[in-house]
């Protein structure tokens, strides 16, 4: 009865072979301490399997191989010999002719070995005496590793891995898995630990026959314990390049079914929240959101009057929204979360938005402020920096419900912070946040205060699952493959508009050597009234050198550019000050801008036209992306000059010629997805816990789309088999991908 029967899958507490201290074949141990055995150790192994997560026994056999050592097959000495040099490992028999310590040019031993075509030279330049009696003379031994050519000693093998035979001893029929491992885990024991749990594995097929014969028909799956016997221990005449490469259909099978655990918990706990209950909160028109909308200086582009739609539609439903709005730098995101605060404070709710940084933090409240005080809205602010008196009064503006929106850091999370009626939280540049934080905002609602107002009180077992609507918001596009899979919970909402007349940055690569021209551009840009941003170069090794250098490129520039205001704001300013020097930059008091990276997101100054960045090539593509969009935000023809020092690396040469090709951040995200592969894009939200390690989105796209097809079959029609085989995949690890 495929696809029925969870797996059983027991713990595999006591059933780990004690660590062996050389294996049965007699291959050498590893020396003094192997023998100590028993208690002790056996646990210490175990703690380390479990650090490489592998708890049950079903983790252990989807541990797979990284490569294959191929010990089926014996070459004479002469052809090895003849095939020296070409970097592959050969196994040869022989019987030991000679072995002796020779200590010049150091002390090792030199072992040779024959058979009837030709003689070898076996060196250790480190070993133990019990190696050397085990290679005396007349041995016969298995010899396996790299041959170096000829020279004046003939062939040779450095440290090779040798083992004592009887003549004709039978070779392996299978290739040798090598395992990915952490010190202190022998190969030896991690196959027999493996090869133990496959042999008492039952694996029953997960995946119901009418969705195999169904919409995966076309993949023509192998079997799922066939494929994990076959990867374990492959036949000698597999296609072994198939099984390096990842193509072989065992792997197919595999990465299928990861892909497939995947979707099946991302689309469970997508609807799982729709299952739960949020306050409905319509928009209805004579509000807030419509005298907003009155006041507002300029007009909605056409896509985001579409994502305020979308937005809207999700507020008005009673489940919680859970939707990421993506839209490029400076595409206008803010006013959308300023609408969608708006719904919900008309229909009685707070609204709650935070950022990563107090910079952008306190620059949301200046303008969301500004915007809605005016219409009798209380906005409070709250964040790290604030006196502890100034945090509690915000905090119990909060609470009482006096604020309707609270803007701030991570200090809107604290446990202090209680609200009175939280109904929409907002997470700008949300992949700058944990999964942790993003929950504990939305965990902010009370369960009788995210409750519809006038039924608070009742129904409290129901209310009791309530929770806020969530809005995310990102200018990192994720690119398709990443949108299918890891963000495959999620609904998007994407701005694909700039607001009218903007011109386009334009974006020059800059010698480090021409750093004076570069200053004279500078003067030249605050003599036409515009801004300056300067950016210093990351040091990532040091927070206190990249400090000294924007210490010392501010007084070169003060220095260079006498009758210009030049300012400095770096990470070790107390928030006061940078605020202060903040608020100078945007108020037009200061024409040049020294910056940290602090000034990566969201800083918003329309008369800041020219962007230096210096040491570009150290920065990566998405944050290249992120500061140039500081201009270009008015309707002046901005610059962006990359300073990088010569000589560029090949990787340094690629970002900055694709910084200079586009500013389209999706196209870079596209760029940087496939310089970098899919990892730093994820960030927080698959920290620590790789959700996928054996599908490569480069690869295996196309598997995303089968993978899907079934989840949502076997959603809908076998929930029995959807828990065997999230059991099978993700044991205890799903929770992380709730958020
Ligand atoms: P981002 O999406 O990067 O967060 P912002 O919300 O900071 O962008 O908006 C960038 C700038 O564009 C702000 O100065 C904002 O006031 C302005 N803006 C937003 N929408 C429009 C619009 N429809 N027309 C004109 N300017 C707009
Ligand atoms: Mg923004």
């Amino acid at each position: 009865m495929p696809g029925t029967a969870p797996d059983p899958i027991p713990e595999t507490t006591d059933s780990l072979p004690a660590e062996p201290a050389g294996d049965k074949a007699g291959r050498p141990g590893k020396g003094p301490g192997a023998a100590k055995g028993a208690a002790g150790k056996l646990s210490s192994a175990m703690a380390r399997l479990h650090k490489l997560g592998l708890k049950r026994d079903v983790d252990m056999v989807l541990h797979l191989p990284m490569r294959y050592e191929d010990e089926t097959t014996l070459l004479p000495i002469a052809d090895a010999i003849h095939r020296a040099g070409l970097g592959l490992p050969v196994q040869v028999e022989g019987v030991v002719t000679s072995n002796a310590v020779s200590f010049r040019p150091r002390r090792q031993l030199v072992v040779k070995i024959a058979d009837d075509t030709g003689e070898l030279t076996l060196r250790f330049l480190n070993f133990y005496g019990s190696q050397a009696q085990q290679m005396a003379e007349g041995t016969c031994l298995r010899v396996r590793g790299e041959l170096r050519g000829g020279g004046f000693f003939g062939a040779e093998m450095v440290h090779p891995t040798v083992r004592p035979v009887t003549p004709g001893e039978a070779l392996p029929d299978r290739l040798t898995p090598v395992y990915p491992s952490t010190a202190g885990i022998p190969q030896t024991y991690l196959r027999k630990a493996i090869g133990g749990a496959l042999s008492r594995t039952p694996l029953p097929e997960t995946l119901p026959l009418p969705v195999l014969k169904g919409p995966l028909a076309q993949l023509k799956l192998q079997p799922l314990p066939d494929s994990l016997r076959l990867l374990h221990s492959p036949p000698q005449d597999v296609d072994e390049a198939a099984l390096i490469e990842r193509s072989h259909p065992a792997w197919q099978r595999i990465k299928f079914d990861e892909l497939l655990a995947q979707q099946l918990s991302l689309k469970r706990s997508q609807a799982a929240r729709r299952d739960k209950s949020a306050p409905p909160m319509p928009r209805r028109a004579g509000g807030l959101l419509t005298a907003f909308l009155a006041a507002l200086p300029f007009k909605l582009t056409g896509a985001q009057q579409r994502v305020v739609e979308e937005i809207a539609r999700d507020m008005g439903a009673p489940h919680p929204m859970h939707r990421l709005l993506q839209g490029d730098v400076g595409s206008g995101k803010t006013i959308v979360a300023a609408l969608a605060a708006c719904q919900a404070i008309d229909a009685g709710y707070q609204a709650a938005l935070m950022a990563p940084t107090e910079i952008l933090a306190e620059q949301h409240y200046r303008k969301l402020s500004a915007w809605l005080e005016p219409l009798g809205v209380t906005v409070v602010w709250l964040a790290g920096s604030l006196k502890a008196r100034a945090k509690r009064e915000a905090a119990a503006q909060v609470e009482s419900g006096e604020a309707k929106l609270a803007i701030g850091t991570h200090a809107l999370i604290q446990d202090s912070v209680k609200f009175a009626r939280l109904g929409l939280s907002v997470v700008d540049e949300q992949h700058r946040f944990g999964v942790a934080q993003r929950l504990a905002l939305r965990g902010k609602a009370e369960p009788d205060a995210a409750a519809p107002p006038d039924k608070a009180g009742k129904g409290a077992g129901k209310a009791a699952e309530a929770v806020p609507h969530q809005l995310m918001m990102s200018a990192t596009p994720i690119p398709r493959t990443l949108a299918m899979t890891y963000y495959a919970d999620l609904d998007v909402s994407v701005i694909d508009e700039l607001p009218p007349g903007r011109t386009p940055v334009v974006t020059r690569l800059v010698n480090d050597a021409r750093r004076d021209e570069v200053i004279e551009r500078v003067h030249h840009a605050a003599a036409d009234g515009r801004q300056v941003y300067w950016v210093c170069p990351l040091i990532e090794e040091s927070e206190a050198l990249q400090l000294q250098t924007a210490v010392e490129t501010y007084e070169t520039l003060v220095a260079a550019l006498p009758e210009l205001k030049v300012g400095l704001v770096h990470g070790r300013l107390p928030p006061a000050e940078k605020a202060a020097v903040m608020e100078d930059f945007t108020a037009n008091r200061l024409q040049v801008l020294v910056a940290t990276t602090v000034i990566e997101v969201g800083v918003d100054v329309p008369n800041a036209s020219l962007m230096v960045i210096e040491h570009a090539e150290r920065f990566g593509l998405a944050q290249l992306h992120q500061l140039r969009g500081r201009v270009g935000r008015g309707s002046a023809e901005s610059v962006c000059l990359l300073m990088y020092q010569a000589p560029l690396s090949p990787t340094g040469r690629e970002r900055l010629a694709t910084m200079r090709e586009t500013t389209d951040g999706f196209e870079i995200a596209r760029r940087d997805l496939q310089i970098r592969g899919p990892g730093e894009f994820l960030g927080a939200r698959q920290s620590g816990e790789a959700m996928l390690r054996f599908a490569d989105l480069n690869t295996d796209a196309w598997l995303v789309d089968y993978a899907q097809d079934a989840a949502e079959l076997m959603l809908t029609r076998y929930p029995e088999a959807v828990e065997a085989h999230l059991l099978r995949w993700l044991g205890g690890r799903e929770h992380f991908l709730k958020a």
